[in-house]
């Protein structure tokens, strides 16, 4: 065996949903947004100039922390921002996970907790969810060292009411609570009210879904400028100049126009109604769907099978193997088209077979 082959580190990473790249395919695995970004975001990216192109950004994103901090009615210093809100959950896990007991999250939730806490040699517990999907609050009682969970959830799509946060985040104020809030746009109240009144409270969001800008890679935490500062502190450990000048400087204009993001969730809404009850006429099940997708089981069909013949169709939905979800699809909302003929083939093939 070759010498250097023990010190390679061995990790199991995250598997992102696929990216395929097929003329006439659908693709409701990943749940971006099939709307364009903000008609300003563009010309932003368009008139650049070369002063931005050719220095480094400022190692805060500072410009984009202020806009968020004016929209939001939060300080600068309380915006910490990030390389999509997996960067800023990844620096939130180095941050604030660094307990012997073991940090919790739910056993069903965003599969990227497990390898960021595997990565950085967290110890961790999952909690059950109940029957229908839900947190119960109760099971956060117990000393931890940290916790997180998204809500709503994902692939899930369950939005716990405030009450539910609040309960968690108020019983655990020795440890940092964080609430992975990628998808709270198309669901109910945010948690972000609460940070001023807990400290150890950090809501994280991103532009990916809501405003439309996965490929521009825009995530940002909010929490007292305390939790923000050791979360600034620990990325200028390993890298200052995360955020590029495009990024910075399109994410503002997409947080400046806020009239083309109401109407977009508000679409998004619209279609996902309309993709409930046509699954539901077909027999589908799921629980209240909260984020910009419906995670949806049939008590006939196996969704493995569901999801091969989708795939054969070149629409794309995402299936996880894993216990207790693996009879699901995750089905992203795209446009009315998409969904028409995402709903046309799923017919179909509940029917033939
Ligand atoms: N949290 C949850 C619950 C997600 O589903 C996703 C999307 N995969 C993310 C965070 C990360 O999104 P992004 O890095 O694009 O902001």
């Amino acid at each position: 065996m070759r010498s250097w082959a023990d010190k390679l580190r061995k990790v199991v990473p995250y598997t992102p949903g696929e990216q395929p790249d097929k003329a006439g395919m659908i693709k409701l695995n990943t749940n971006e947004n099939p709307y364009p970004p903000a008609p300003g975001v563009k010309k932003a990216l368009e008139s650049l100039d070369d002063q931005r192109l050719r220095l480094y950004p400022n190692t805060t994103a500072k410009p984009l922390a202020k806009a968020l901090a004016k929209y939001y009615r939060v300080e600068p210093d309380q915006v910490f921002i990030g390389v999509g809100s997996d960067d800023v959950l990844a620096i939130g896990f180095m941050t604030f996970f660094n307990s012997d007991k073991p940090i919790f999250f739910p056993d069903i939730t965003y599969s990227f907790y497990p390898v960021w806490a595997n990565l950085f040699k967290i110890p961790y517990e999952t909690k059950a969810l109940d029957r229908d999907f839900k947190i119960v609050r109760e099971d956060y009682r117990a000393p931890n060292g940290g916790i997180i969970f998204p809500n709503p959830n994902a692939p899930t799509s369950y939005y716990e009411s405030l009450d539910l946060v609040e309960d968690i985040v108020r019983h655990n104020q020795d440890v940092i609570v964080i609430v992975d809030e990628a998808y709270i746009d198309y669901s109910g109240e945010s948690a972000l009210k609460l940070i001023n009144k807990y400290d150890n409270l950090l809501i994280v969001q991103t532009f990916s879904k809501s405003r439309s800008m996965a490929g521009m890679r825009i995530g940002y935490a909010m929490g007292n400028p305390e939790l923000i500062r050791a979360m600034n502190d620990v990325k200028f450990s390993y890298n200052s100049y995360t955020m590029n000048m495009p990024s910075i400087y399109s994410g503002i204009e997409a947080v400046n126009d806020e009239a083309y993001f109401i109407d977009h969730i508000r679409k998004i809404l619209e279609t996902r109604k309309w993709t409930e009850s046509q699954l539901s006429q077909l027999g589908f099940e799921f629980p209240v769907p909260g984020g910009n997708f419906i995670f949806a089981a049939h008590p006939e069909y196996q969704a493995k099978d569901l999801f091969t013949a989708l795939r054969e169709k070149k629409i794309y939905v995402r299936y996880f193997d894993l216990p207790r979800i693996d009879n699901y699809l995750r089905i992203t909302i795209g446009t009315d088209e998409e969904m028409k003929s995402f709903i046309d083939a799923i017919s179909e093939i509940t029917q033939v077979n």
